[in-house]
């Protein structure tokens, strides 16, 4: 995986998440999809 913001090596930190080695940015392919896919039958 790597950033993309600068291309540079991501690793998983120790909180479960991913973290740019250069630049500290979370890449956001890593991050957790949140697909809130909340029906709105409510009718
Ligand atoms: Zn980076």
């Amino acid at each position: 995986m790597k950033c993309i913001e600068c291309n540079a090596p991501v690793v998983e930190t120790v909180e479960g998440s991913y973290a740019c080695v250069s630049c500290g940015t979370e890449p956001v392919s890593a991050r957790k999809r949140d697909s809130a896919a909340r029906p709105t039958a409510d009718d």
